[in-house]
């Protein structure tokens, strides 16, 4: 046993401190980004902000909406063959929209199928698992690699750079952090493994950069303000669950509770997930997701303005005319936590 006594910061343990800015107005702030992939070779242009590849928020509809805005999208990994191919053969040149898919041999064989249909319209595909240290991960992904050499891998999850550089060199354009910070993930409480969100971020962008990488931020983000810091601290894209969760895209039922509109949105882990797709939790595993249940919010399009002008916002106070100056012009600021944050409301 070994105890690392660095300090390891989340989102709310910091705040960005303002700089003096030359800009006048949030309009002056560009905040998309063009970036040409480490290995696939494409070129990306858009707003770097991903919906998560869950089945209550990474949809069709999602995309359709999220693209207007020039966001991208992970899709979920539960739609059909048919479905995905029609959907992809439809899709307009400049969206950007990840395939998402698991390590099994049927993950691959169906992504096979699709892609042999879909062709160049899949440019973007998302390999993820829970825990992104396996063996039978790392190998996967280089097979995938090897086989697919023009197309943009986003891989995880992982939170350490050592890993985030493993990635990178197995054939990750960018790879996905977070392990535990989701807004309906219960691994920290279920496992006691886990990576405060902030730091994993600046370790893994630190890493993967040195060798030509990006890194994508997945989880934990609950405001506008918490993607600042998350872009503040070295991520290049930011993966959306939660903020994105409860709206007409996300295709969920609303039900009226107590006169409110709700909407249900639950972990791809959880037991909900696991009964709806697996035929149930197997017995050899627990849950490592929860249900709740979110305000129903409208269409989304209210949601992106709101995020992207706290974004733009942020840039503007420490004098960022471009999204990919923020993180040169961020300096954070420890500020202690409210107590009854750390220990509950008495
Ligand atoms: P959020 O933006 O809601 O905080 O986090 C979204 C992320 O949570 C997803 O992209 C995914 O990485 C993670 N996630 C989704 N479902 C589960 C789950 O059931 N368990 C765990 N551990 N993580 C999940």
């Amino acid at each position: 046993m070994r105890i690392e006594e660095e300090l390891k910061l989340d989102f709310q343990d910091v705040l960005i401190r303002p700089k003096r800015s030359t800009l006048t107005s949030r309009s002056e702030v560009d905040i998309s980004r063009e970036f040409v992939f480490r290995h696939s070779g494409r070129s990306y242009q858009g707003v770097p902000i991903i919906a998560a590849n869950m089945d209550t928020v990474g949809t069709f509809e999602m995309a359709r909406a999220l693209s207007q805005y020039q966001l991208a999208t992970a899709l979920h990994k539960h739609y059909e063959e048919r479905e995905l191919i029609n959907f992809f053969q439809a899709l307009p040149e400049a969206s950007t929209v990840f395939y998402s898919m698991g390590i099994t041999r049927e993950d691959y064989e169906k992504f096979y199928r699709v892609k042999q249909e879909a062709g160049d319209a899949i440019a973007y595909v998302c390999v993820d698992v829970a825990n992104g240290y396996t063996k039978s991960f790392v190998d996967f992904l280089h097979r995938l690699r090897d086989a697919h050499p023009q197309i943009t891998i986003m891989a995880g999850n992982v939170v350490t750079g050592e890993m985030a550089e493993e990635l990178v060199l197995d054939g990750a354009d960018i790879v996905k952090v977070g392990i535990g910070p989701g807004s309906v993930c219960t691994t920290r409480k279920m496992t006691g493994i886990g990576y405060p969100q902030l730091s994993a971020i600046i370790e893994c962008a630190d890493a993967a950069h040195g060798l030509g990488g990006l890194i994508c931020a997945d989880g934990g983000c609950t405001s506008p303000g918490d993607l600042a810091k998350a872009f503040g601290g070295g991520a290049d894209f930011v993966m959306l669950g939660g903020m994105l969760a409860g709206h007409d895209e996300c295709m969920g039922e609303v039900a009226e509770i107590d006169g409110a509109r709700k909407v249900r949105f639950y972990g791809m882990s959880s037991r909900t997930a696991m009964d709806k797709h697996a035929g149930g939790v197997a017995n050899y595993r627990a849950s490592e997701g929860k249900e709740v249940l979110l305000d129903y919010r409208g269409p989304v399009g209210n949601t992106v303005q709101e995020i992207l002008g706290g974004v733009r916002s942020a840039c503007t106070y420490v004098g960022a005319h471009k999204l990919r100056e923020l993180s040169k012009r961020t300096t954070f600021i420890r500020v202690a936590r409210q107590l009854n944050e750390v220990f509950g409301q008495s």
